[in-house]
């Protein structure tokens, strides 16, 4: 993972540190950062194991950003496009309300 990628605008439990998982506290050396949204670039601490726990358990979908994180690094590539980046965005947040419409 590149080291832009962990560049955070928020994070949601800076104060409380507290995982979104399981509950228990982050450790302030290495924390592991999840992020819940990507534009705007918004995260959360996390424990490695945890991590793991929001990508592959249904349960968890509801803290999955509406791009993946192989998206994510792909867009970071794709800066030099910003238009295209804006609309594989546009596209992705119309398929996440069209989900959202559906599970309502
Ligand atoms: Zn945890
Ligand atoms: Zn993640």
């Amino acid at each position: 993972m590149s080291k832009n990628y962990h560049k955070c605008k928020r994070i949601l439990n800076w104060q409380t540190r507290q995982c979104l998982v399981c509950g228990e506290l982050v450790s302030e050396h290495h924390p592991e950062i999840h992020h819940v949204e990507v534009y705007p670039n918004i995260g959360v601490f996390i424990h490695q194991d945890c991590h793991e726990r929001v990508h592959h358990e249904d349960r968890f979908t509801f803290l999955r950003p509406s791009m993946s994180h192989q998206q994510v690094e792909v867009a970071h590539k794709m800066l030099k496009n910003k238009e295209k980046i804006k609309k594989l965005i546009k596209l992705n947040n119309e398929v996440r309300l069209l989900h959202r419409k559906i599970k309502l």
